[in-house]
């Protein structure tokens, strides 16, 4: 990806002077996807994000790529099969951040599955997601459900079902995915808000009018074709470009609170049932238990999204239903996050039972929209989005391009010879670590966030030895990767989305925050206003991850 902050004027002074074959709206999974696959079939893509890169829904999900096996009771058959072989191509193109996760979905007198109707789910799930063969689903007594998870409530247990799903994080997966797409020619840029969209004379888009939200400029940017993938905002973009019309979006907002493993020492990842007849996940991660999510209806703007003491509460009393010897009150929630899910409206159906499944709409002006959907299945939309892309430009330029080629393509950090290479991989890339200076834990972590990447990191730790009190070589050969490689403009890019510490290591931010505000000031020489405004956003992102909201209680 691009190096060095001061690129954001270069790039502005391209996205100015020219006119691009498509402008993508949306930093999140869906419009990186996007930008990947058109920059690799040779179209000029453009994408602006008005926040961070996955500031949005896609920083906010439980964190699984996985094939949805609760849609196979509603029959979603053609999606589960989708996004269930989905899972295997995102895992391949970058194993360094998707991991396979042994799911334990126990079976209880009066629960979501029986245990006849699991085993033939389970099976018709392997089949459709065209699972490989140590992968596939077991089927365990009441005593080897236990003997994997000791916790799980023993009353009215009949046994249980293990099958893989894969565990991602999500804001890594789609900075990966849009540094890949950079590589490949893309263009890309935060914090620069799409405002307008610009007509020509007949009435169709030619492209938008963009604010950049840290200098406050305004200026245009033209394309031959302009997507909208702004997840929880595309009515927002249709309603400027006067096109909501027909189906629209409905939001749901969903929460997921972490635990310390000391507290809740889960060792399997469980999919669960609530008393109230959902099912939420219970997932062991880096010495913590993160469990979610709920899923109420969401009017409010989707830019803020917390938790309030109503999902706190039905999360905890969630955990007490299937875990009662677990002893966890609110007072132990460290962290917790929200993020809203932008389905597609159906009248009269619970939150949980709309479907995920994602449309293509195209406005009269030529606005193409992709609303719905799910992070599992981002390279495939990309796909189906890009394919009509290319045909609208065909027939408007007459210019043709390449095939699709993501399903093979390594994402950004993804080059170590797939899933099967990764561990060898990281034992010799561990070497340079250990010859950079680092110890071979650090190197290895290292080498497990950040795929073929880590050189570069080992580099910067080498150059960061010595250099600072407070920080060690290795979170500043983060601090500074995030800045030079990954377009981190705040600390809050840093701490909540380019390392995940805010949601699972609250209290290294605690110790760190200052040191990394002043390291970045230094860095981006900023003013004291700016460094002030920069430090109450990291101080309000690190009060709404632990405060519950209290204002959300009336709403909810
Ligand atoms: C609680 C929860 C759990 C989930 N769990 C899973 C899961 O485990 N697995 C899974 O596969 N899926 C899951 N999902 C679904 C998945 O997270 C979403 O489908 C996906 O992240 C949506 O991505 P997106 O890019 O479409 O939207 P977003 O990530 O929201 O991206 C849209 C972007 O557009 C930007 N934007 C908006 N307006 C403008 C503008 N005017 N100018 C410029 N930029 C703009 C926003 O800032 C935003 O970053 C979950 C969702 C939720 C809410």
């Amino acid at each position: 990806m691009q190096k060095k902050p001061s690129n954001r004027e270069k790039i502005e002074q391209q996205l100015m002077n020219k006119k691009f074959d498509m402008v993508v709206i949306g930093g999140g999974i869906t419009g990186a996807g996007i930008a990947l696959d058109a920059a690799t079939r040779g179209m000029e893509v453009v994408l602006v994000e008005m926040q961070d890169f996955s500031a949005g829904t896609s920083s906010r999900s439980t964190k699984l790529v996985h094939g949805g096996l609760r849609y196979l009771k509603q029959f979603e058959v053609k999606m589960v099969a989708e996004v269930g072989k989905e899972r295997e191509v995102v895992y391949e193109n970058g194993p360094h951040v998707t991991t396979p996760e042994w799911m334990l979905l126990p079976l209880h007198q009066g629960g979501t599955f029986g245990k006849f109707s699991t085993n033939i789910g389970l099976r018709v799930y392997d089949f459709l997601a065209g699972v490989k063969k140590s992968e596939r689903r077991k089927m365990l007594s009441k005593d080897e459900t236990l003997s994997k998870e000791p916790l799980i409530k023993k009353d009215g247990l009949k046994g249980g079902g293990h099958y893989v799903e894969y565990r991602t994080d999500d804001s890594r997966l789609t900075v990966e995915v849009l540094k890949k797409a950079v590589d490949n020619g893309a263009t890309a840029i935060n914090y620069t808000k799409v405002e307008n969209f610009l007509y020509d004379k007949i009435g169709m888009v030619e492209g938008v009018e963009v604010r950049n939200l840290i200098a406050g400029t305004v200026y245009p940017i033209y394309a031959n074709t302009i997507v909208n993938a702004t997840g929880p905002w595309v009515d927002t973009l249709r309603t400027i470009d006067g096109s909501k019309k027909g189906k629209t979006l409905q939001l749901t907002k969903g929460v997921h609170l972490v635990i310390d493993q000391s507290v809740f020492p889960l060792k399997q990842a469980i999919y669960f049932d609530t008393s109230d007849g959902r099912m939420v996940f219970a997932i062991p991660r880096d010495g913590k238990t993160y469990v979610g999510t709920t899923d109420t209806f969401y009017s409010d703007d989707p830019i803020h999204p917390s938790m309030s003491i109503e999902d706190r509460d039905y999360i905890l009393g969630a955990i007490k239903f299937m875990f009662p010897s677990v002893s966890v009150s609110a007072a132990d929630v460290e962290s917790s996050w929200a993020g809203v899910r932008p389905l597609i409206l159906e009248d009269g159906k619970d939150p949980s039972e709309i479907s995920r499944k994602d449309e293509i709409w195209e406005s009269e002006s030529k606005l193409i929209t992709i609303a719905g959907g799910k992070l599992t299945g981002y390279r495939k939309m990309a796909e189906t989005v890009v394919n009509l892309v290319a045909s609208r430009l065909q027939e408007k330029t007459g210019k043709t391009f390449k095939n699709c080629m993501t399903k093979s393509l390594p994402i950004s950090g993804g080059e170590v010879g797939g899933s099967k290479g990764f561990s060898t991989y990281i034992k010799e890339v561990v070497e340079k670590g250990i010859n950079a200076g680092l110890s071979k834990e650090d190197a290895e972590k290292i080498a497990k966030l950040y795929g073929s990447n880590a050189p570069i990191l080992y580099e910067l730790a080498k150059e960061s030895i010595g250099k600072h009190e407070e920080l060690s070589p290795v979170v500043l050969s983060r601090i500074r990767y995030a800045m030079e490689y990954e377009f981190a403009m705040t600390p809050t890019d840093i701490l909540l989305r380019r390392t995940g510490m805010l949601l699972f290591d609250i209290d290294k931010v605690q110790e760190i925050k200052e040191a990394v505000i002043e390291y970045m000031a230094n860095y981006y020489n900023w003013s004291e206003e700016r460094k002030n405004i920069l430090t109450a956003e990291l101080e309000e992102e690190i009060q709404k991850a632990t405060v519950p909201f209290e204002g959300n209680l009336i709403k909810n």
